[in-house]
């Protein structure tokens, strides 16, 4: 397969491209341009001009085209959950549900084009104002530069772009060089949808040199990033008064109280999910878990037994939970923090050694708040596992984080859950569930360095339009 960068509704063919490789098989199985400077500024221009029809297009069409975009990808749903786990190594499983919520993501897109809507201002409320009727308006901003991470090639775009057309705006992407394609195929799929060409562009190539001519390009009027926390903060610092949005790491914590003793089935099935789906490699990973002394022998005994048997081998075998990792360079990364926190002391329970081109389930006990392992963002199939004497101990660790994303609480006791729920300094707080948990609808952003702004469709929207008051003087 060979595609072309994604500009003005179709593919362009550039002198320069890139070979895609599967990391599982570590095949060449794509070929793709690899977008220069003059690109993406051919690109931006697109997108500016496409702004001109953009603005103007009734919510009622944009909701259509964001329909049909949803139908054309659930008709192709098998070829892109393939797509995405060649380029991502991403277990088919975890690719379907990928592709699945990406079609919801677009239908959510569709719905809340419709609902876009500013407010009445009672003008006569203040001294002076009375004899005027205000109101406001949600306007989009424009060209919208949207920077994409491997994990979720597709839906994590599809987050940017959905409400990006639900509200008017133009978009062009810069998917991470490893995933391009799925990010592609999606833009081609939209101009079958009836998008106006240079509404949505693709520019695959290097973060650094074109990430930099998104956020100086004075045409583009917002930043939306989802990635690492050290390259969020370099675009922020960079963005201006650009409108900017960041999505960035966490090293999630789960807390689970004594409480819990009769359902641990349950628990332990919930918790080996979130810290071994797609090898960790999520935002929300489960990274480290506190248990409550008085059932920590029996968790930890049923959680290292179900870890055990996580499957672990090809991405297209339909059991496969566990593969290999995006990159070697990230596979020795964690394989060395492992092995530092077991020279510090950590005990190490599971796991900790490579296989074929990923790593096995990794489970550690005991390791300090200093160790990366607690401290960093792993984004690796490893879960900490620390015992706690009480639920305020549990807090104080479980603040005691960089980030900031989400946090899960296990608990039968209702003032406990709520004492978690307004104390805990995370964006998302799931009680009676691990903090491996996002739907596409609801506002998901992170505090500390976890991120800057809200995604989840209608609040995605917020943040791509600006607000315009009108008033009326009817007493001239
Ligand atoms: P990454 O290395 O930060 O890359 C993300 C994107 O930024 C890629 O498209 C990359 O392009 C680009 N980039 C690289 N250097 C850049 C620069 N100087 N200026 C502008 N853009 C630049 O992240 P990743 O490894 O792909 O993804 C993992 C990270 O994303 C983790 O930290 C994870 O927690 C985070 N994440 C957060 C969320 C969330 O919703 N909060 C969701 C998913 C992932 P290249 O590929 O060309 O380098």
């Amino acid at each position: 397969m060979k595609l072309g960068l994604y500009i003005d509704g179709q593919y362009v063919e550039t002198p320069e491209t890139k070979e895609i490789v599967n990391p599982y098989s570590k095949e060449v199985f794509a070929e793709v341009c690899d977008g220069q400077p003059q690109d993406m500024n051919r690109a931006i221009a697109s997108a500016y001009e496409a702004f001109k029809i953009m603005k103007r297009m009734p919510a009622v069409e944009r909701a259509e085209i964001l329909y049909r975009a949803a139908h054309l990808l659930d008709q192709k749903k098998e070829e892109f959950a393939k797509l995405i786990t060649f380029e991502a190594a991403k277990p088919i499983s975890a690719s379907r549900t990928e592709v699945e919520r990406s079609v919801q993501t677009l239908t959510f897109s569709a719905e809340e084009a419709k609902k876009i809507a500013g407010e009445y201002i009672p003008m006569d409320a203040a001294v002076g104002g009375a004899g005027r009727d205000a109101y406001t308006i949600l306007q989009p901003l424009g060209v919208v530069g949207a920077i994409t991470p491997f994990n979720f090639p597709l839906n994590l775009a599809v987050h940017k772009i959905g409400p990006a057309i639900a509200s008017g705006n133009t978009i062009v992407v810069k998917p991470a060089s490893q995933t391009p394609l799925s990010a592609l195929k999606l833009a081609e799929l939209f101009t079958r949808a009836g998008l106006p060409d240079g509404a949505f562009n693709v520019v695959p190539g290097s973060g650094s040199v074109l990430g930099d001519i998104l956020v100086e390009d004075e045409r583009v009027q917002k930043i939306s990033f989802t990635g690492s926390p050290r390259i969020g903060k370099e675009l922020k610092r960079k963005a201006g008064l650009k409108r900017v949005t960041l999505e960035l790491g966490s090293n999630s914590a789960l807390y689970i109280d004594e409480s819990m003793i009769d359902q641990l089935d349950t628990v332990v099935e919930k918790a080996v999910s979130g810290a071994f789906a797609y090898n960790g490699q999520v935002c929300i990973h489960t990274q480290r878990i506190y248990i409550h002394e008085n059932i920590a022998e029996a968790f930890i005994s049923q959680f290292i037994q179900q870890a055990k048997n996580v499957p672990f081998g090809d991405p297209l075998d339909e059991k496969t939970m566990v593969t290999a990792m995006i990159d070697d360079q990230s596979k020795q990364r964690v394989l060395e923090w492992v092995e530092e926190a077991i020279n510090n002391g950590a005990e190490l329970l599971l796991g900790g050694e490579e296989k074929e081109t990923g790593i096995v389930p990794t489970v550690l006990k005991n390791a300090t708040e200093s160790e990366k392992v607690v401290c960093e963002e792993i984004f690796g199939p490893v879960v900490v596992i620390n015992i706690v004497s009480s639920a305020d101990e549990a807090l104080k660790r479980m603040n005691r984080s960089k980030y900031g994303l989400n946090a899960g609480v296990f608990t039968n006791h209702l003032p406990q859950a709520l004492y978690f729920a307004h104390e805990l300094e995370v964006g998302q707080v799931l009680i009676n569930d691990t903090p491996t948990l996002r739907f596409d609808h609801m506002p998901y952003g992170g505090v500390k360095e976890s991120g800057y702004g809200h995604e989840g469709v209608k609040y995605a929207i917020r943040e791509m339009t600006k607000m315009k008051l009108i008033s009326l003087n009817y007493q001239l």
